[in-house]
């Protein structure tokens, strides 16, 4: 049911190399069917906050210390990215990582590692990723090495789809794409979101694009929450427009 919570953090630390506070007590909630924001600059610890929920920290020497991560009732601090990949958990990390050797075809089968209910249903969503990026599909036959900054991060968000998440967790999709490719790409997830019901939690330092497509916006500095509320509140707030949006 929409509005239900799906992933729930509580007031969970984080350390790198056994010393290093990154993360000092950060909670928040995704529901289901919202599209949640979590913005802050460079550093502030949006990623660590990601890894933390895709069980992704161990290969940085990084381990969550306090607090726990929850998804639908059920806490999962302790399963591997692939077991939250079945709980409809997927992670789509900053920088768009595609294999470049593979097509862009071949890179979206392989999302769908994970699944064992046929090639059919595989089949029928790889046609609705298409369908959400024709891009892709004019380009599925070349390596995805070769493909555009804003066709590897389609190519990236839809390897993610083809395990039919219910969640994903999306890393800075604006990331050195120009603007008009960044607006393409939140009006596709804006889209998944409405129609196929997919809920995101999504990183963003481009603040002012996330609250115009996010419902609901939690800030992050210095790896504490300083604020948040619904997107539309924060946008008229007057210390985000100042520190954040760039006018006051
Ligand atoms: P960015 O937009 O640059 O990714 P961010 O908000 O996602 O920023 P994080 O990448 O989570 O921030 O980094 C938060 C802090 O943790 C930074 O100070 C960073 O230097 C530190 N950090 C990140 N990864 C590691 C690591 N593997 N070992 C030690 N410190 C780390």
């Amino acid at each position: 049911e929409a509005g239900e919570t799906l992933l729930e953090i509580n007031n969970i630390e984080v350390i790198y190399n056994h010393v290093i506070l990154v993360l000092k007590g950060v909670s928040l909630t995704v529901p289901k069917g919202g599209i949640t924001a979590l913005l802050g600059g460079n550093g502030a610890g949006k990623t660590t906050t990601l890894k933390a929920v895709s069980n992704l920290l161990h290969s940085e020497r990084g381990e969550i210390t306090k607090g726990s991560v929850v998804y639908r009732g059920e806490r999962v601090g302790n399963l591997s990215p692939s077991d939250l990949v079945k709980k409809g958990v997927i992670q789509v990390m900053e920088g768009r990582h595609c294999f470049e050797h593979l097509t862009v075809e071949e890179n979206l089968m392989t999302g769908a590692y994970t699944r064992t209910d046929g090639k059919g249903a595989v089949a029928a969503d790889l046609d609705m990723v298409y369908r959400y990026f024709p891009r892709l599909k004019d380009r599925r036959r070349s390596q995805a090495g070769y493909t555009s900054g804003g066709e590897q991060q389609m190519c990236a968000i839809g390897r993610a789809l083809m395990s039919r998440p219910e969640t994903v967790l999306l890393d800075e999709p604006s990331m050195g794409l120009a603007p008009q490719l960044v607006e393409e790409i939140f009006t596709i997830v804006k889209d998944l979101n409405e129609k196929e019901g997919v809920s995101f939690l999504l990183a963003e330092q481009n603040t002012n694009v996330a609250l115009r497509f996010a419902h609901y916006g939690y800030i992050l500095e210095s790896g504490r929450i300083v604020m948040d509320g619904p997107a539309a509140e924060l946008r008229e707030n007057p210390d985000v427009k100042e520190f954040y949006l760039g006018v006051s």
